[in-house]
C-alpha cells in the first residue's frame, strides 16, 4: 500500500466525461489499497474566462489595470477549482468512492499575502490523513490556498501543479502523480521533432531547467517544490483507459518519473531539448564602463517587474564605453525601453537598439558537468546549418542559444540529432 496524491489538470477535467474518466482513475487507485489525495484544476477554458471577466470590469469602469484589486482577482478566478472539485467528489461517489470536495481555506492551504502570484507556506495535513487512512478521498481544488488576510489567494497560472506538489510534501505521499494530456516528459517537443522520446526518468536539476527554458509540462514552481521535499513526481497521461493493463502497476506505471539524479541509472550527457518564443533583445551601445552602470541599468527594470534573461557584456575597447546586450520577454520590451529611456541620463549610452520576436533553444543534462566539448558540439552542429547565434548563456547543466525565429524548429531538431537523442 502507498499515499498517492493524484493530479489532474484542465483538460483531464474538461467536461463531464473527463470527470468520469477521472473518477476511475482513482478508484482504480483506491481498489489496489492505496490512500488517495486528489488535487484538481478548473475545468478547461474556465480560468481564461474568469480572467477575462476580471480584467474586463475594469476596462468598464476605467480603472488603472486589471490587477488592481488582487483580492478580487483571486475571489473570481478561485472559483473555477471550486466547481471540478464538487463535481469530482459526486462522480467518486456515484461509483461507490467515499469522496469529499476541500478548498484551500478548509484544510487549509496556508499562503503568503502576494495576491495573485501567492507562494504556499504551510499546509495543514492532519484532518486529510485522518480521512485517508478511513478509505475517503480528498478532493482539493488546486491553485488557491488562504492568505494572512483571511482571504482566498491563488498562486499564479498553472499553480495547481504546485498545490499538488505541496499536498504530497504535506502528506508525506510516496509520489505525486500529475495527469495531464501528454503522456510524459519528452526529450524535446514532438510537433517539431517526431523522434522525440519520451524519457522514463528525469533528475530534479533538469526538469527544472526544461521547464524554466519553455518546456510546458509543469509549472516551474512546483517543480522547484518538488526537488526541494524530494517529492518523486509522475507525469503521466489522464487520457488513457484508466483499466488498461499496467496503469495501475505502482512501481512502473507509463509515464516520466521526475526524481533525485541518483534514482538515474544511465545518465545521458544530454536530457533533453527546450525552446522558448517570444523573447526580446536589447542592446544598449556605448554604455560608461564603470562601477555601478549594470546596477543603473537592471535596477530599473527590476523595479518594473521585468525578468532579464541572458546578459552579455562586451569587453570595453578603450577603457571607458561598452556594450550590453540582453534578452526580456517580448511583451515586456515597450515597457523595458521606456523603464532604460528614463534611466539614460544616470546611466549614460548612446543608443538602445531591440528586436523582438528571438527564440532562445536551450540544451540540457546534468552529465555536461562532467563532459567536456557539449557546447562546442552545439555550436558546430548550429553553424552547419547556417544558423546565426546572437547571444549564449552556460550554467552547469544548461546552454542557451538565442537565434532568430525562422531557425527555431531547424536548430531544435539539428540539436536533437547532434546528441542522439533520436535514437533508442
Ligand atoms: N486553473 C489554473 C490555471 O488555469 C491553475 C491550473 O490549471 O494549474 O492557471
Ligand atoms: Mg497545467
Amino acid at each position: 500500500m502507498a499515499r498517492i496524491v493524484m493530479k489532474f489538470g484542465g483538460t483531464s477535467v474538461a467536461d463531464l466525461d473527463r470527470i468520469h474518466n477521472v473518477a476511475r482513475h482513482v478508484k482504480r487507485e483506491i481498489d489496489n489499497g492505496h490512500e488517495v489525495a486528489v488535487v484538481v484544476s478548473a475545468m478547461a477554458g474556465k480560468t481564461n474566462e474568469l480572467v477575462g471577466w476580471a480584467q474586463a470590469i475594469p476596462r468598464v469602469t476605467g480603472a488603472p489595470s486589471p490587477l488592481y484589486d488582487a483580492r478580487e482577482y483571486d475571489a473570481i478566478v478561485a472559483s473555477g477549482e471550486q466547481v471540478s472539485s464538487g463535481l469530482l467528489a459526486i462522480a467518486l461517489q456515484s461509483i461507490g468512492v467515499d469522496a469529499r470536495s476541500w478548498q484551500g481555506w478548509q484544510i487549509p492551504i496556508r499562503t503568503d499575502n502576494a495576491h495573485g502570484a501567492a507562494r504556499i507556506l504551510d499546509i495543514e495535513g492532519a484532518e486529510i490523513t485522518r480521512r485517508m487512512g478511513l478509505g475517503q478521498v480528498a478532493v482539493v481544488t488546486g491553485f488557491q490556498g488562504l492568505a494572512p488576510d483571511n482571504r482566498i489567494a491563488t498562486l499564479g497560472r498553472g499553480g495547481s501543479d504546485t498545490s499538488a506538489v505541496a499536498v504530497a510534501a504535506a502528506l508525506k505521499a510516496d509520489r505525486c502523480d500529475i495527469y495531464t494530456d501528454v503522456d510524459g516528459v519528452y526529450t524535446t517537443d514532438p510537433r517539431i521533432e517526431p523522434k522525440a522520446r519520451r524519457l522514463a526518468r528525469i533528475s530534479f536539476e533538469e526538469m527544472l531547467e526544461l521547464a524554466s527554458q519553455g518546456a510546458k509540462v509543469l509549472q516551474v514552481r512546483s517543480v522547484e517544490l518538488a526537488m526541494v521535499h524530494k517529492v518523486r513526481t509522475f507525469v503521466r497521461s489522464s487520457f488513457e483507459d484508466p483499466d488498461a493493463p499496467g496503469m495501475g502497476d505502482f512501481d512502473n506505471p507509463p509515464g516520466t518519473l521526475i526524481c533525485d539524479e541518483e534514482e538515474i541509472v544511465e545518465q545521458q550527457v544530454v536530457t533533453g531539448i527546450a525552446y522558448a518564443k517570444d523573447e526580446a533583445q536589447i542592446s544598449l551601445r556605448r554604455v560608461a564602463d564603470r562601477p555601478g552602470v549594470s546596477a543603473g541599468i537592471f535596477g530599473p527594470l527590476a523595479e518594473a517587474n521585468i525578468n532579464v534573461d541572458m546578459i552579455v557584456q562586451n569587453v570595453s575597447e578603450d577603457g571607458s564605453r561598452t556594450d550590453i546586450t540582453f534578452t526580456v520577454p517580448t511583451g515586456d520590451l515597450e515597457k523595458a525601453v521606456s523603464a532604460l529611456e528614463k534611466a539614460r541620463d544616470t546611466v549614460g549610452f548612446d543608443a538602445i537598439q531591440s528586436e523582438a520576436g528571438l527564440v532562445k533553444v536551450s540544451v540540457i543534462g546534468i552529465g555536461m558537468r562532467s563532459h567536456a566539448g557539449v557546447a562546442a558540439t552545439a555550436f558546430k552542429a548550429l553553424a552547419d546549418k547556417g544558423i546565426n547565434i546572437r547571444a549564449i548563456t552556460t550554467s552547469e547543466i544548461k546552454i542557451s542559444i538565442l537565434i532568430d525565429s525562422a531557425y527555431a524548429e531547424l536548430a531544435v531538431r539539428t540539436l536533437h540529432s547532434v546528441y542522439g537523442l533520436d535514437r533508442q
